[in-house]
């Protein structure tokens, strides 16, 4: 029981193309050490929001697949899913989050819900297909946030508006029916209790004046964790540098060479400083890709071996239990919503 009345921190993993060695060193290795930090002192709600992934069109054969692959990824990266503190599941087993979503819907106004940013771009982008699921997914989050009493989300600056409309439904709601849910930190605080993005970018390999990114079409430009070790030492040897024909960390006017580094350092778990004296000044371009490329190669025969090592057995048996422990929590809260609009029955006492 104890272990329920930690503050909960929340964050949904969402992936549906090939993550790149970016969004690992980025992404996936900050949220682990995150997770290694507050474990203990805070309950850790890591969640694949899988009824969030079709809101645009998708190809819905590898959904099922990518949603355990997904959590792979994290497992590999070093998340510990057998810590008391860490839950992880699968956002569409749990049916209370449809169900909750439900309710807030008849609490939230199609106005508010018109000047959501994210829709907007989005409905523009995807214009011949704007869905009801692409205009509601922000209640939908509402719900997910609000069934554990999360506090804190840590999000990037592209999902403020709808934390904030989650602290205003919840809001509304206990105005009028008392405290039912926890009202997340607002978004300043949260990004003051987490830094979730350090403003750490990996450089495109073919034009490291842009980041790496998975959606990219140049297959050269980006590592994806799915290359073959072979395939990465290519990509790397291949790397757009510069003319300078000198070493140097300075990612103004040497962003490929100075991203290489980068990459070595943090492969290797040696400070910039000290790859840096090691490298700086030398000449021999080549050389010093030889030994990022074969850090990347590396880095991704140990991590595919311990992607391999976990089975889908092993994964599923684990967010089962997982879930029956979320679906307890989820069920509560919904409960309580359920009570206050009139659809259960209030115990008394
Ligand atoms: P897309 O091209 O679809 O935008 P992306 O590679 O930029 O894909 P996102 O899904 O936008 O990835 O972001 C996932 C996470 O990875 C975010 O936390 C983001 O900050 C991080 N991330 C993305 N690209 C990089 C990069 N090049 N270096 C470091 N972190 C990155
Ligand atoms: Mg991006």
């Amino acid at each position: 029981m104890e272990l329920m009345t930690k503050p909960t921190i929340l964050t949904g993993v969402r992936s549906n193309e090939e993550p790149t060695l970016g969004n690992f060193l980025g992404a996936f290795v900050p949220m682990v050490e995150m997770q290694k930090k507050y474990a203990g002192e805070y309950q850790i709600n890591m969640f694949v929001p899988d009824l969030h992934s079709f809101t645009t069109p998708i190809d819905h054969t590898t959904l099922y697949k990518n949603t355990l692959k997904n959590l792979k990824y994290f497992i590999a990266a070093g998340l510990d899913i057998n810590h008391p503190d860490v839950f992880v599941y699968r956002q569409s087993y749990i049916p209370a989050h449809s169900e909750l979503t439900w309710i807030l819907d008849c609490f939230t106004y199609t106005g508010e819900m018109s000047r959501m940013t994210q829709f907007k771009e989005k409905s523009g982008e995807h214009s011949e297909s704007v869905t009801m699921g692409l205009f509601n997914y922000p209640v939908l989050m509402a719900a997910d946030i609000l069934l554990y009493n999360a506090k804190y989300v840590p999000v990037g600056e592209d999902q403020f508006q709808h934390l904030e409309i989650t602290r205003d439904i919840a809001t509304r709601f206990n105005n009028k029916f008392g405290e039912i849910f926890t009202i997340p930190a607002d978004t300043k605080t949260q990004t003051g209790f987490i830094e979730r993005d350090k403003g750490l970018r990996i450089r495109s390999l073919t034009d490291p004046s842009k980041k790496m990114s998975k959606s990219s079409n140049d297959e050269k430009s980006k590592i994806l964790l799915s290359d073959t070790p072979e395939q990465a030492v290519k990509k790397i040897m291949s790397a757009t540098t510069d003319s300078i024909g000198e070493i140097n960390f300075d990612f103004e006017t040497q962003p490929g060479i100075s991203s290489l580094l980068q990459i070595l350092s943090l492969l290797t778990g040696r400070t910039q400083e000290e790859v840096n004296a090691e490298w700086v000044g030398k000449t021999q371009y080549g050389e010093f890709k030889r030994a990022v490329a074969d850090a990347v190669g590396t880095f991704l025969t140990d991590f595919q071996a311990r992607l391999a090592s976990i089975s889908d057995e092993q994964l599923i048996a684990i967010l089962e239990h997982s879930e029956r422990r979320m679906a307890e929590t989820a069920n509560a809260t919904l409960l309580r919503a359920q009570q206050a609009v009139g659809l259960r029955p209030k115990v008394e006492g």
